[in-house]
């Protein structure tokens, strides 16, 4: 019989802070808001595993085109803007769950303020991304604006005489990299800049572990939806080291063929892959069942 390969799983691999808090705090509305009505405004996590389980104790994603008037509304990790938190508050009936990573709502206060005291705004950031829609909107429109690059910083900026005040922040999932980047850039304009680091390091723990393990292991497999994009991300590092990475959302997408004369394997997940879908791929690879 050959020899199971050893099976090296990353510390970081699943849940964050943030996910874990939203998802513990989903779990436990149905017994704390028995008789209630319970959605989540969009899935809870880009997990559809977690999505239907959920599902099945009767709490469901709805649009935010269809917020009800009455019942219970799980606000997600990513947080809301804030025309949506008070549409939200004028409806008595409805009792709102806030499950904002306190990370994003720290973000959000940041904008707030700064904006409000006449600092020109820059979040580094996905324009489309929910998070980064919620935090702009803590704004001012005039003086509030994402950029994904140093490319995308207006050139008046650069070119204005008058010394400028700017407040830098990002997205809490953007990469350090790039975050480097665009304060060196900014720090050559005439003026005061603020820099706010906002980036949460359990995103950039997670990919160099990852890729560490990719380094080190003759096949990856990293578990998670294939509609997250951390998990994608994760996947596209690891593919980069180790060409025999495969990217699966649940055990039943093993293949053997992947592990044979192979002599150790990875594993990784994103941070919207709970744990218990980690365990079942784990007892698969180290059992066969
Ligand atoms: S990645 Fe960080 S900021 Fe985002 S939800 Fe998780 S803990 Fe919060």
């Amino acid at each position: 019989m050959s020899k199971r390969p050893l099976i090296k799983i990353a510390k970081t691999a699943g849940f964050c802070f943030g996910v874990k808090r939203a998802v513990k705090l989903a779990n436990e509305a149905p017994a704390k808001y028995s008789g209630c009505s319970i959605s989540t405004l969009g899935p809870i996590i880009h997990n559809p595993q977690v999505v239907n389980q959920l599902a099945g104790k009767g709490v469901k994603p709805i649009g935010l085109d269809s917020i009800p008037d009455s019942g219970v509304a799980i606000v997600r990790s990513h947080g809301i803007t804030r025309k949506l938190a008070r549409k939200l508050d004028e409806r008595s009936a409805l009792k709102l769950v806030d499950a904002t990573c306190p990370f994003v709502r720290r973000a959000q206060k940041i904008v707030a303020e700064m904006s409000r005291a006449g600092y020109q705004v820059i979040i580094i950031g996905e324009p489309e991304h929910p998070e980064v829609t919620g935090l702009i909107s803590y704004g001012e429109p005039a003086n509030t604006r994402v950029v994904s690059s140093v490319e995308d910083i207006p050139g008046d900026f650069f070119s204005s005489r008058k010394p400028s005040r700017i407040a830098l922040l990002a997205q809490t999932t953007q990469s350090q990299q790039i975050y480097n980047e665009i304060a060196a850039a900014l720090l050559t304009i005439k003026g005061e800049l603020r820099c706010f680091n906002t980036i949460c390091t359990a995103t950039s723990d997670r990919q160099s572990e990852a890729l560490q393990l990719a380094k080190e292991c003759d096949c990856m497999i990293i578990i998670g939806g294939r509609n997250s994009a951390n998990t994608n991300r994760l996947y596209e590092l690891s593919r980069k080291c180790q060409a025999d990475s495969y990217h699966i959302e649940t055990v039943d997408e093993l293949n053997p063929d992947w592990f044979a004369d192979k002599q150790t394997i990875g594993i990784s997940a994103g941070a919207s892959t709970p744990q218990w879908l980690i365990d079942e791929v784990v007892r698969k690879l180290e059992n066969g069942n």
